[in-house]
């Protein structure tokens, strides 16, 4: 089954006696293997697609197949196990644990999940290594840069091996070399994995890397070229 597909999603706010339709029903697919650039200005909804995507937020009408599980309906505690079991997540700040190392911070949500602390660390410390963190594994976020911790944060997200990864700007606060650098290290661990990405951002140089390029218009999912 396809790795993400939404269908006729709508998602509107209330705004004092009015309402706000912000998606007007998103159509949108993505399979395995495949990352898609979400590249769409400020206010237009990118955030509110992304956390529907993965099952944070409910959407007023339509429907999320994850991995081709129909998921509006279900009651909150499976929404809440498909997303730890199926979706990664990377943000524009890292959220990492800041009294833990590195290897300790990608080692963890694989504990949560069952995995002994041996064989999480193992696991973790390949990530690492992929991502060209090799040396840095008993680094505290404190002592690594932003382009380090940003790398962090991706090897966390793809540590419990989701079939889908979002990620809201998430090289937004780096300068461009470094951004550069972070994407060019997430693409290819994308590609490595087969996991589907879908990836806002405002950097067009960056979404011409990846194999689809969206945006949102008047509410729905654009197409680009
Ligand atoms: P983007 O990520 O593209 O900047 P967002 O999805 O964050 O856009 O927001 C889209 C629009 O929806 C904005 O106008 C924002 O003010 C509004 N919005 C987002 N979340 C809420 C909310 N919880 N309540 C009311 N309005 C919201
Ligand atoms: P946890 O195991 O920490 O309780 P969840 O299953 O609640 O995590 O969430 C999974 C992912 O979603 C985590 O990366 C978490 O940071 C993120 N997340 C949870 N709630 C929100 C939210 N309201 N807005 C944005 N991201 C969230």
């Amino acid at each position: 089954p396809l790795a993400l597909a939404l269908t006729g999603v709508v998602r509107r706010y209330t705004q004092g006696q009015g309402a706000l339709e912000i998606l007007r029903g998103v159509d949108l697919t993505i399979s395995h293997g495949q990352s898609v650039a979400l590249v769409a200005p400020s206010g237009s909804g990118k955030s509110t697609l992304l956390h529907i995507a993965g099952l944070l937020e409910h959407s007023d009408a339509g429907e999320v197949f994850i991995d081709g599980t129909p998921t509006a309906r279900l009651p909150d505690a499976e929404r809440t196990r498909i997303r730890r079991m199926s979706i990664g997540f990377v943000y524009q700040f890292h959220h990492l644990l800041g009294e833990f190392t590195a290897l300790e911070n990608v080692a963890m949500p694989q504990m949560i999940r069952g995995l002994t602390r041996k064989e999480a660390e193992a696991r973790a410390k390949d990530l690492l290594s992929y991502l060209g963190l090799g040396a840095r594994l008993t680094h505290r976020p404190a002592e690594l840069s932003g382009g380090e911790q940003q790398r962090v944060a991706i090897a966390r997200a793809l540590a419990n091996a989701p079939r889908l990864l979002l990620a809201d700007e998430p090289t937004g606060n780096l300068d461009p070399k470094t951004s550069d650098h972070v994407f060019g290290a997430m693409t290819e661990l994308v590609r490595a994995t087969g996991v589907a990405a879908l990836i806002a951002t405002h950097n067009l140089e960056l979404a011409s890397r990846m194999d689809r390029r969206v945006t949102l218009r008047e509410g729905k999912v654009v197409e680009l070229a």
